[in-house]
């Protein structure tokens, strides 16, 4: 595990399954629009937490890209689950700032609850077909700037499920932790 410091808040980036972190309060779901199990992080997530996550999110469907609402987390070892919907690659336009939203949106939501830890899979970077590099960019700076001003959250975990994945995000982090 990678561990940057960005004023009282610890970014931590490591290899894992992001329905696997039991020392996290918040877990966030890189959701489709429905809100409905699915591949990759979806699919992890809500077979993890059992039928009853998908009877709390049905109400809440369907979220616009950038979008972030919050959930239980059901039989998963979290307090909650805070589902993102990441663009579309050059589909939801403009993708970077979408993919912003997300990141800034579910860090509005932990601060609005208290949440003290939160972690992150690489939204958009699978099925929605967003580059790893700029998608790591994206998120790096966009929670490294949200930083200065969170009062509660005190974790955010980026979780990668490979290793070159991870690989990426250590490279992004050295870069924009030297430039600040
Ligand atoms: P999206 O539809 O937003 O692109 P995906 O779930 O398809 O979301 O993939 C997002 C990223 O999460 C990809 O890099 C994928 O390899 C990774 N991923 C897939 N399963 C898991 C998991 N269980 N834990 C963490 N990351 C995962």
């Amino acid at each position: 595990m990678k561990i940057v410091d960005v004023n009282d808040v610890s970014i931590e980036i490591t290899k894992g399954d992001i329905a696997n972190q039991p020392d996290i309060d918040a877990i966030v779901n890189a959701a489709n629009a429905w809100l409905r199990t699915g591949g990759g992080v979806a699919g992890a997530i809500h077979r993890a937490a059992g039928v009853g996550l998908e009877e709390e999110c049905r109400p809440l469907a369907p979220i616009r890209p950038g979008e972030a609402v919050i959930t239980g987390a059901h039989n998963l070892p979290n307090r909650f689950v805070i589902h993102c919907l990441g663009p579309v690659f050059g589909t939801d336009k403009p993708s970077d700032k979408l993919l912003e939203e997300c990141y800034r949106n579910a860090l509005s939501i932990c601060e609005e609850k208290g949440i003290v830890s939160v972690a992150f899979p690489a939204i958009s970077t699978g099925a929605f077909g967003y580059p790893l590099e700029d998608a790591t960019r994206t998120a790096l700076k966009t929670v490294t700037e949200k930083a200065a001003g969170l009062e509660k959250v005190r974790i955010i975990r980026f979780v990668l499920f490979s290793e070159k994945d991870y690989k990426v995000f250590e490279k992004v982090t050295d870069e924009i932790t030297l430039q600040s």
